[in-house]
């Protein structure tokens, strides 16, 4: 049995995209070589080895699904939190293996198959369960982090502070991250809008695609710096049967059994490096910001990684950044099942949670150094 591959919460894949357009009219040539049969990739004279790699023309996206996400999408309704992260400079494709943008990889991203995925398991177990389902979808761009769901109408939404079918109120105060007495911590103030249907799950990751693009004059810088982070919780509310030792089959009714557990797509800033991003001290210090994030990131993910670190308890950097912070969150929630709110058993980012980071790359010669810069990032998450 394949025991340590199964407890390690953190696997890696790194995508390769094709050279696109713009690489192709400066005449870049690739520089990215993938290994076939073997999930190795190579970039001049460096060789990594990932849990995953996908790349050289084919259809990755589903075999993406298939092997990264769709085993968290099942872990989902056993109770398990977990994360996908996309990682890259900007332009390397973490928008379109998300799915975030609003025009590409609306069919073929990632997120779209974990809909699907979702909804056509939820078809499966109806007869005997109840599920309700949330989303949410926030950016966090400079430290702050913004509601893209807050301008959805809301009939059925519940908020984390309490209210009910609050409708949002434009220009409201950034969300919270608070932190209580005994160290949980949970985010204050999202819209978690209620789902019942694909179309409308769908409808909230347009909309909130569609607000982040508009949040700013500029939306490639805005995009370019900020994480976005859609939200998948699930909620499930399941009848049990005792089993009679005889026949096996169902015999009493042994009341109801309930499950929680959130899914974070993230589509992270891009990796590249400040002195990249201008020279003027706004944009450097924006650069900074974004850098605290993937830097507290990439060594929370290295601990957590770490299975000899982890034995030994070492400290994870959880509170370096908001963006750590906010996936190691555990989170209160309106239970419909106890009529009342609850709080969440795991963080969504290391304890017994699933994460998966997809480190994308371009295969052009002039991005070799970022690629590269990537590639050793990934490496050491593993
Ligand atoms: P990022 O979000 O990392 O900045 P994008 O997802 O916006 O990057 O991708 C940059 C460009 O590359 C876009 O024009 C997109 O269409 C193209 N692209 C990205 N991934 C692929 C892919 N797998 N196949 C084809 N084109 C891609
Ligand atoms: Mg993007």
């Amino acid at each position: 049995m394949d025991t340590a591959s199964e407890n390690c919460s953190v696997k890696v894949a790194v995508h390769v995209r094709p050279l696109i357009g713009d690489e192709r009219a400066q005449g870049c040539k690739e520089c990215v070589a993938v290994t076939h049969g073997n999930p190795q990739v190579q970039i001049g004279t460096h060789s990594f080895t990932f849990d995953h790699v996908y790349g050289n023309g084919g259809s990755p996206s589903s075999a993406m699904f298939g092997e990264c996400v769709a085993p968290l999408v099942d872990g989902l309704f056993q109770g398990y939190n977990a994360t996908v992260l996309a990682y890259g400079q900007t332009g390397s494709g973490k928008t379109y293996t998300m799915g975030t943008g609003l025009r590409e990889g609306c069919q073929t991203g990632l997120i779209p198959q974990v809909m699907n995925a979702l909804f056509n398991k939820i078809e499966t177990l109806r007869h005997q369960t109840e599920f309700q389902l949330h989303v949410s979808f926030i950016e966090i761009l400079k430290e702050e982090v913004r509601d893209l769901l807050d301008s959805v109408s809301v009939s059925k939404s519940v908020t984390a502070n309490g209210h009910a079918g609050k409708v949002a109120i434009p220009g409201r105060p950034p969300i919270q991250i608070r932190e209580s007495s005994n160290g949980v911590i949970t985010l204050a103030g999202s819209t978690e809008v209620a789902v019942n249907t694909l179309q409308e799950m769908a409808a909230c990751l347009e909309q909130g695609s569609l607000s982040r693009a508009t949040g700013s004059t500029n939306m490639n810088n805005q995009s370019s710096r900020s994480h976005a982070i859609f939200t998948i919780t699930l909620e499930q509310m399941r009848k049990l049967h005792s089993v009679s030792p005889d026949n096996g089959t169902p015999d009493e009714d042994m009341g109801e059994e309930y499950f929680c557990a959130k899914l974070h797509l993230v589509d992270l800033a891009g990796s590249e490096r400040a002195k990249r991003t201008g020279s003027d001290g706004l944009r450097l210090k924006e650069g900074i910001h974004i850098n605290r994030g993937l830097l507290a990131l990439g060594n929370v993910i290295s601990a957590l990684g770490d299975e000899k670190k982890r034995r030994e308890g070492v400290h994870v950097p959880y509170r370096d950044s908001k963006l750590t912070r906010l996936l190691q969150a555990r989170f209160i929630l309106y239970c419909y099942a106890f009529h009342a709110f609850i709080e969440s058993e795991h963080d969504s980012l290391g304890g017994n949670s699933k994460t998966v980071m997809i480190a994308c790359i371009s295969p052009a010669d002039i991005n070799a150094e970022e690629s590269l810069n990537t590639l050793k990032y990934a490496n050491r998450a593993r």
